[in-house]
């Protein structure tokens, strides 16, 4: 019986093989859960899967990690649990188990330490990254991951659903994102990846987190948040608060990027470039003179990675396929006053777009 990873295991060799390659090496982190179902943490002693595009598959391990490597799916796989005792040198394990390799791929996320070592033990062996071989595959998801991925937004959608009711004047930006972060929890992820609440002034930088910053009545605020469910796959969600009232000028510039957001989410469908997509939302932007306010791509491919292929980035030719999940997310940022942005997950489907988050997305005027 073939289950999931092994499938996906039997995927990857072939990608690698299309790739030039003869083997793959991959440590912890998305594209070992992806490949054997093993979240394994990234350790200075070596966890590797050892994956020859001919040839049977090894998941080397520390001794001490070897009942939770068996405990996991990485267990019921034709892979070969090879544990290595702590005086051992597992790099010099790994180069038995690939006799003659030419052309080794590496993960993208590997340790240079890792990388080095494994460049003195296996000389010959030219190193390539893997991440380019793997992406293909992840960006591209079956119906569970897909599930996971709608389970995940509605669980952000549930902790967006509750913010009005911290996000009061009087209380700083740390101590409001202290509540998301609890709730992100409590609605069912495992880990908080980010929480940004950004206010006012502190709008303006994309990726600001949170400060002491107090928030004030006729603040706008920038709330992006997301986390990682128990089954591995990732939530992102951003939505503009103003607090009271909003500031002149700003209704306008916000209703401007409400239609690019929706444009944007049009536009997704099978066939259509990456690149269609940024620009659907620009434009509307530029023409109303905020495109040099638009600072950053559209949006990012999501899964068990928050940010992962396809990237939706102007003049990307890349074809959209059904199964590919990324944000929507364009924003403005005027240093200084105020940022504002709109980001929902959405999957491309057979013929049209499913959005994952359904929050409501016109500015939220929380009462002072
Ligand atoms: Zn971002
Ligand atoms: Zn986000
Ligand atoms: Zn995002």
């Amino acid at each position: 019986m073939t289950n999931i990873f092994d499938a996906r295991l039997d995927r990857a060799r072939d990608a690698a093989t299309a790739a030039g390659l003869d083997a793959l090496l991959i440590t912890p982190g998305s594209d070992l859960r992806y490949l054997t179902g093993y979240a394994a943490l990234p350790l200075e002693r070596l966890t590797c899967l050892v994956l020859p595009v001919h040839g049977p598959a090894s998941l080397v391990v520390p001794e001490l990690e070897k009942p939770a490597a068996q405990a996991s799916p990485a267990g019921d796989l034709a892979v070969d649990i090879r544990p290595w005792p702590e005086s051992a040198d597992p790099i010099a394990l790994v180069a038995d188990l690939l006799p003659g390799v030419q052309r080794v791929g590496l993960d993208d996320h590997m340790w240079a330490e890792k990388v080095l070592r494994f460049r003195s033990a296996m000389p010959a062996a030219e190193q390539h990254a893997a991440g380019a071989v793997l992406s293909e595959l992840r960006m591209r998801k079956d119906a569970a991951e897909i599930d996971a991925l709608r389970e995940a937004g509605a669980a952000i959608d549930r902790v967006h659903a509750q913010v009005p009711q911290w996000l009061r004047p009087g209380r700083t930006e740390a101590e409001v994102g202290r509540d998301i972060a609890d709730a992100i929890i409590a609605e069912g992820h495992v880990t908080v990846d980010f929480v940004i609440v950004a206010s006012g002034p502190n709008g303006a930088s994309p990726h600001h987190e949170t400060a002491d910053r107090v928030v004030e009545v006729g603040d706008v605020v920038v709330v992006d948040i997301g986390g990682t469910t128990e089954a591995g796959y990732c939530s992102d969600s951003t939505r503009t608060y103003a607090v009271g009232h909003v500031p002149d000028g700003f209704a306008a510039d916000y209703d401007v990027l409400l239609k690019a957001q929706i444009a944007a989410v049009d536009r997704v469908r099978p066939g259509v470039t990456a690149g269609s997509v940024d620009a659907a939302a620009r434009d509307l932007l530029d023409e109303a003179g905020l495109g040099e306010y638009f600072i950053h791509r559209t949006g990012h491919g999501i899964g068990m990675d928050s940010h992962e292929e396809p990237y939706i980035i102007g003049g990307d030719t890349r074809l959209i396929e059904a199964g590919m999940a990324f944000s929507i997310e364009p924003g403005f940022y005027k240093a200084g006053q105020y940022g504002a942005r709109i980001e929902d997950i959405v999957v491309a489907t057979a013929d049209g777009v499913e959005r994952l988050n359904l929050r409501p997305r016109e500015l939220v005027i929380v009462e002072a």
